[in-house]
């Protein structure tokens, strides 16, 4: 008989996960199997478990959880390059490798596309989430090597279960191309996006970093992890565009990352791109569903982009791993709440307060 393990399921959408106990999955030769040492939580976590959103399940019972990190357990008979106790992220992205995205070396707009252990954007998705049907709320998941970010000493599971909000904050700065002397205006900064935001624009060299949000402790909390860098403004307080000129010398921003929640008001997101440098990029990572008001005149003029970016490559994972293990992205500065598995739905329900800023709510599965 095998080996048993605990897992938290979904069994009914809107309802609190259950732990339950089930077959420790065996990797298939191109898989290796995980065991979890911590799993992030994320904001969005209870609306996607509530089955109201657009998004697509996987069948229920579904063991769940987004963003793993752990200890290699074992190692399918084909796999190379990862060993038994390497330690690793897990990148819940799942495309297939099939669909003309994927043939032409787009995973990130695979066809279709899923989360394991959390849901599948297209109705056939369920064909990936099938093929990999454990989250980071068990003992043990499996996943295939070409999904691992694999961890330096310097990084802790728990820095590492944030790799997924990190990671989707990561990819949209090296869209926007910031690095050296780079002047950023994060919008929503208060947030885990926005805060990770921070954290990464802060180690790929932005020197002026203008952070817009609502949470008047978490801005000044942000605004000390470096104040010659860092100038934040509480929404409200003053015009956005008018305050982001005057501190960038009446020139604008070169990147706006909008990190806006489902339901900000795009009026703020419409000023703030209307104070974007000439030749400026607003990137889009939040979940804002209002209409955005632009002048296209103005695009052409000033050779304006807006575009949008979901989530990273394995690669990028790795790149923020390295900036990690030299002190360039210090991830000590994340303030962990670690739950045991018993307690999974509290991590959940403390989720829902939307702490944001640097905490950093994890689920230790062997707890
Ligand atoms: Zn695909």
């Amino acid at each position: 008989m095998a080996a048993s393990m605990r897992a938290a399921r979904l069994h009914e959408p809107g309802r609190p996960l259950r732990i339950d106990m089930v077959e420790i999955p065996e990797p298939r030769p191109r898989d290796v199997l995980v065991q979890v040492k911590a799993c992030g939580i994320i904001p969005n976590m209870n609306a996607i478990f509530s089955g109201r959103l657009w998004n697509h399940l996987p069948p229920l019972p579904a063991s769940v959880g987004l963003d793993a990190a752990g200890i290699i357990a074992k190692v399918g008979s084909h796999v190379t390059d990862v060993a038994v106790g390497d330690r690793v992220y897990v990148n819940p992205w799942l495309s297939c490798g099939m669909c003309p995205y994927c043939r032409a070396g787009e995973p990130m707009l695979c066809n279709a596309a899923a989360f394991q252990g959390y849901f599948g954007f297209f109705p056939h998705s369920v064909r990936q989430l099938t093929d990999y049907p454990f989250g980071g709320f068990s003992e043990y998941l499996t996943a295939s090597p070409q999904r691992l970010v694999h961890l330096p000493q310097q990084v802790t599971f728990d820095q590492a279960a944030r790799f997924g909000y990190l990671g989707t904050s990561f990819a949209a700065l090296r869209l926007g191309e910031v690095s050296g002397g780079s002047w950023i205006a994060i919008n929503g900064i208060t947030g885990t996006l926005g805060a990770g935001a921070t954290l990464l624009a802060l180690g790929m060299g932005a020197t002026r970093i203008l952070g817009l949000g609502r949470n008047r402790e978490v801005l000044e909390q942000l605004k000390a992890l470096a104040p010659d860098r860092i100038e934040i403004l509480a929404l409200g307080d003053a015009p956005i565009a008018d305050w982001i000129r005057q501190h960038t010398e009446q020139l604008g921003v070169d990147v706006l990352i909008d990190c806006s929640a489902r339901s900000a008001a795009a009026a703020n997101t419409a000023e703030a791109v209307a104070a974007l440098k000439r030749g400026g990029t607003a990137i889009n990572i939040g979940a804002l569903t209002e209409t955005l008001a632009i002048q296209p005149i103005r695009f052409m003029t000033a050779r304006l982009q807006f575009r949008g970016s979901n989530w990273f490559t394995t690669g990028e994972g790795q790149l923020m791993a390295e900036m990690a293990r030299v002190g360039a992205l210090d991830l000590t500065k994340l303030v962990t709440r670690a739950y045991p598995l018993a307690k999974v739905n509290d991590a959940l329900a403390d989720v829902q307060k939307r702490p944001g800023g640097l905490v950093n709510i994890v689920v230790h599965p062997d707890d």
